[in-house]
């Protein structure tokens, strides 16, 4: 069964293909993440990129700081390709991206995207022939660039002369407002200038990143006003653990109710030890609440009260997601739509039996208050009554069985 959809209208935007991936126009919106390796580092790089495409992330930035990362590209694109991993490698430039990508052509090629950041390819004079460089190489491979505005590396140049053309206006606007302007303008004439050299619309995808989640939006906003290039979305540096993934939640929702954005990228910092795919495991989350993409089947479960003392239906839950999610390579080839399935895991018979029907199937536990057995219901039917110690894993069964038919 499946809930009821609104349709969002996205907003028309050029598409851009990077490699087998468009993002833009009207593909599904792409989700991407980016590696925390050091580049040079083969044997790791290639490892996270690998869990993170498998975990569904569908571009993977790395970083190009220095030679020896730039060296190490086309080996880790060969030792993706060997083992099968196909996703685009984007290639995250700052301050000496011009001379990397002139220096080492197999890292040019190598990588299906480049990413440069405007505020931070030199100062003054240097500034425009550095970035015309990068334009060069990418038109030469005919690769995709996006061009990264961030809140943290703003082009100090630009924030100088529109604070001073702001402070001679008749009207001038709060500081705020002009940081936010000078993010979009650094954009939008960042890649003007990039067509100017030679890049087409069609290779040129924009972001304009920043920590706060009002004045993202403010500033995708505006940034949407102002032409048809595609947009890549992401709350910057984002935060830790819960707050991380509700404010990107709270900031990327908005926008993507409104149909801005075509790609993605949910900005966490993992806490010690826990894994980098949590990211693209959140992004999934997010399109797939609200009704934009489906990548697994998702558990509907109660919050759990006084009926519920024992934790057995909070681990039914968790285990019933993480074997669906586990199971997901496999069965996306065997059973398509399989994704787009519900199942319900509720505490009692409250509101079980309720979520169980609109789920495609729903198991309601038997609360500490009643007896000791547990409807389940299969698209909209009660097709059994679980009873006894073994509950948990009846069910599971039960859920194979329903995928398998
Ligand atoms: Fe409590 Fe039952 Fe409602 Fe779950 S369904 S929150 S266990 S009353």
């Amino acid at each position: 069964m499946s809930s009821i959809r609104f349709p969002i209208q996205r907003r028309r935007t050029v598409p851009v293909r990077i490699g087998p991936v468009t993002v833009g126009g009207q593909a599904p919106i792409v989700i991407q993440s980016m590696t925390n390796t050091d580049t040079a580092d083969i044997e790791s790089t290639v490892r996270q990129v690998a869990e993170l495409a498998r975990t569904g992330s569908e571009l993977v930035r790395i970083t190009v700081n220095h030679e020896s990362a730039a060296r190490a590209v086309p080996v880790i694109r060969e030792a993706l390709d060997a083992q099968g991993c196909s996703v685009p490698l984007v290639g995250d430039f700052h301050f000496n991206g011009h001379r990397l990508l002139t220096d080492y052509p197999e890292c040019a090629e190598a990588l299906a995207k480049y990413r440069i950041n405007p505020g931070n390819v030199g100062r003054g004079e240097k500034k425009d022939s550095q970035f015309a460089t990068m334009i060069e190489i990418a038109c030469r491979y005919d690769r995709p660039v996006r061009i990264g505005v961030n809140w943290g590396s703003l082009d100090p140049d630009l924030i100088v002369r529109m604070m001073d053309e702001n402070a001679r206006s008749p009207e001038p606007r709060d500081a705020e407002q002009v940081m936010r302007e000078a993010m979009v303008e650094s954009a939008i004439s960042s890649a003007e200038r990039a067509e100017q050299v030679g890049l087409p619309r069609d290779r040129i995808i924009l972001s304009c990143k920043m920590s706060g989640v009002q004045d993202l939006i403010a500033v995708y906003r505006m940034l949407a006003d102002r032409g048809d290039y595609a947009l890549h979305l992401g709350l910057t540096e984002a935060g830790m653990g819960s707050k991380g993934i509700v404010a990107s939640t709270a900031a990327l929702s908005v926008l993507l109710q409104e149909g801005i954005g075509d790609t993605i990228r949910i900005s966490l910092t993992p806490a010690p030890g826990e894994a980098r795919t949590r990211e693209v495991v959140v992004a999934q989350e997010i399109l797939q609440t609200m009704g934009m993409r489906s990548f697994a089947p998702m558990v509907t479960a109660c919050p759990g009260c006084g009926r519920t003392t024992s934790d057995t239906f909070q681990h039914l839950a968790q285990d019933i997601q993480a074997y669906l999610r586990e199971q997901m390579p496999e069965w996306r080839t065997r059973f398509p739509g399989v994704e787009t399935m519900q199942v319900a895991v509720m505490g009692c018979v409250v509101n079980g039996p309720g979520e169980s029907k609109h789920a495609n199937i729903g198991i309601s536990l038997p609360g500490n208050d009643e007896r000791p057995s547990a409807p389940v219901y299969v698209d909209g039917e009660k097709v059994a009554t679980l009873k006894g110690d073994g509950i948990a894993e009846q069910f599971k069964r039960m859920v194979d069985d329903y995928i398998e038919t």
